[in-house]
């Protein structure tokens, strides 16, 4: 029995669990001194003036969009193709999220997608890097800034990501990443918004601390200091969205691997690319003319003609040992929004049918994809005369 292909597997050395187990000896595990570390050093990688680190990246959206000033009555447009935390995290502060469709090449929202669902009330944007593949930011910002529109990227899936050359979430006044396992880094669950003003990080660092205006881990300083205690107050209402130092002892080690996990991903994509080059009905997703995406989900989109359907080639790479997955997921069409007005989504809707998620991993090595490879190839060419599903298909 060949073993299973997963379709995402982390990548981690013994780098990892010796930081883990120094931040347990340290007998400091809540957020502490390697959140701050961590902080510091995402928003050197980022390029961005502070980053705030939290319990996940929806969180890290839900603290985003109070730093917008989003409430009740504010609508936001976001993408229905995206996970369902986008749109719900619009739902948590009290506001409309409005879907707007998205481009077929990047899965994204554009300029023009975004100026034909936009109403007077339109607070904020929510820009997805779908799967890692950059949105033109630079683009939906020219429209939304004069408007008064705030852009929050959701970047949740492109660390490691490029826009005309810079990381993404370099140029948005809110970005929010995941360090959940189905995204590059990881260290179990977590996330981060980054900012592009310090007096906005400092904010979302009470917000995600209870509303305290004195952080423990500054409290504990001063007691060790000396000092007289510090008595904190809660100046408007916060919550509990830190997160560990034990995570942020991963996530440090994670940080550094970060360029050789892009490095990689970009190989194996390019080698996908060749391989299917001559396969007919697939698309492979690539980057767009203004940026390079980590591929932190390789998907293809298959023609209308393809000889299977999607869920029946998810099937027959499952019946072959391969783990895939159906491609990015539409918000509209799942019964927690049935109730919310949209414009057609015919993008969406083709996308979300037709596409799958192949699988791509750190140390996938060229034999496993070459099975990928094999399993499309055969199922491009039509059921081979003589099995249940070319029977099936000739009526008998
Ligand atoms: C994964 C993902 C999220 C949620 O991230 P968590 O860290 O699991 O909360 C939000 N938005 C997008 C686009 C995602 O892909």
């Amino acid at each position: 029995m060949t073993e299973r292909i997963p379709v995402m597997k982390p990548w981690f050395g013994p780098e990892e669990a010796e930081a883990a187990a120094a931040a347990v000896a340290s007998g400091w595990v809540a957020q502490g001194p390697r959140v701050a570390e961590f902080e510091a050093a995402f928003a050197a990688r980022i390029g961005v003036a502070d980053a705030v680190a939290v319990s996940s990246c929806t969180t890290a959206l839900h603290l985003a969009l109070i730093g917008a000033g989003v409430g009740p009555g504010d609508e936001v447009v976001v993408p229905s193709f995206s996970f369902i935390a986008t749109a719900n995290a619009v739902r948590y502060v009290g506001a409309r999220p409005v879907f707007a469709d998205v481009d077929a090449a990047t899965g994204n929202l554009t300029a023009e997608t975004v100026d034909a669902v936009r109403t007077a009330a339109t607070r904020a944007v929510v820009l997805v890097d779908q799967g890692g593949v950059p949105a033109d930011l630079d683009a939906v910002r020219e429209l939304c800034d004069p408007l008064g529109i705030v852009v929050v990227e959701d970047a949740a899936c492109g660390a490691g990501s490029l826009l005309r050359g810079r990381p993404v979430g370099a140029g948005a006044a809110f970005a929010t990443y995941s360090f959940h396992p189905r995204k590059l880094l990881t260290c179990g669950e977590g996330g981060m918004v980054t900012v592009d003003r310090p007096e906005v990080g400092a904010r979302l660092r009470r917000l995600r601390e209870h509303g305290m205006s004195v952080s423990a881990a500054d409290r504990d300083a001063a007691d060790r200091g000396g000092a007289a205690p510090v008595i904190e107050t809660y100046d408007e209402l916060g919550f509990n969205y830190r997160m560990t130092d034990v995570q942020a002892a991963i996530a440090l080690v994670q940080l550094g691997r970060l360029d050789a996990m892009v490095a990689r991903r970009r190989e194996l994509a390019a080698r996908y690319r060749t391989l299917l080059a001559g396969v007919a009905g697939l698309r492979l997703v690539g980057d767009p003319a203004y940026g390079e995406t980590n591929f932190q989900a390789c998907w293809v989109l298959l023609d209308e003609d393809f000889p299977y359907g999607r869920d029946e080639l998810l099937g027959k790479l499952s019946a072959a040992g391969i783990s895939g997955r159906r491609g990015i997921m539409a918000a509209h069409l799942e019964p927690a929004y049935a109730d919310t007005k949209h414009v057609p989504l015919p993008v969406t809707e083709r996308l979300t049918r037709d596409s799958l998620i192949l699988p791509l991993f750190h140390e996938m090595t060229e034999a496993q994809q070459d099975r990928v490879v094999a399993e499309l190839v055969a199922a491009a060419g039509g059921p081979a005369a003589g099995t249940a599903a070319a029977m099936a298909e000739a009526g008998a």
